[in-house]
């Protein structure tokens, strides 16, 4: 009996140390480590750049409508763009766009390398589109691209996990589309600080690309380049 009596204490003791045991791995910092130490955070997702400076952000996608005239613009007035080519349209003629960022400045990004809607793709299908882009593009700027933007607008977490699994630093969209698609340019908008102009590789990208230095011009903007503001 005396040794029963002495043992109830002691299974009482060790009851209360597993318990607290098990708290500690569950809520301690432990189990912290465990859920955020593995996974750098997913990229951000940016239509519009936050700053005070008065700028605008001109960027030019795909590549398959190579205008000289456009890229004598771009050169003779020095005007920053990112571009987002592709890597096929690249590698048909380099020297064109290679003259578009001098001085190798990071004004690539990544647009893919087959224009999917990447949501259709599982995150596997995502990461080869974006990272055989990312190497083609590296070779070819001799930088790999640190921004994004997916083709359509389109992504989900799925693509900022791709992203992300390719060295991409934030996805950029747009804010306005200055893109002529039919046979009218779309409406001129009111420029802000920060915003990003979408344009394109297509017969009409002077004249595109005419009427938003205007419309940044009447803002009271200037443009930038995207690699310096988003970091
Ligand atoms: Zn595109």
């Amino acid at each position: 009996m005396p040794r029963r009596h002495a043992s109830l204490p002691r299974l009482l003791t060790l009851l209360t140390l597993l318990v607290l045991t098990v708290c500690a791995v569950l809520t301690g910092p432990f189990g912290s480590a465990t859920a955020h130490g593995t996974a750098r955070p997913l990229p951000p997702v940016l239509s519009r750049v936050p700053t005070h400076d008065r700028v605008v952000f001109l960027t030019i996608d795909d590549g398959w409508y190579r205008d000289p005239a456009a890229a004598a613009l771009l050169r003779d007035r020095r005007i920053p763009v990112s571009l987002f080519p592709l890597p096929d349209a690249v590698e048909q003629d380099p020297g064109y766009f290679r003259q578009l960022v001098p001085g190798h400045r990071p004004a690539v990004g990544n647009h893919t390398v087959g224009h999917p809607d990447l949501t259709t793709l599982d995150l596997t299908g995502q990461r080869k589109e974006i990272c055989a882009a990312r190497d083609r593009l590296a070779a070819a700027f001799g930088r790999a691209p640190a921004l994004l933007r997916p083709p359509f607008g389109r992504y989900d977490d799925t693509t900022r996990a791709a992203a992300r699994d390719c060295g991409v630093r934030a996805l950029v969209t747009w804010t306005h589309d200055f893109t002529t698609w039919g046979d009218t340019p779309p409406p001129v908008p009111r420029l802000r600080r920060g915003d990003v102009v979408l344009l394109h590789f297509t017969p009409t990208l002077t004249a595109d690309l005419g009427r938003a230095l205007t419309a940044a011009r009447e803002a009271g903007l200037v443009p930038a380049p995207l690699g310096a503001y988003v970091r």
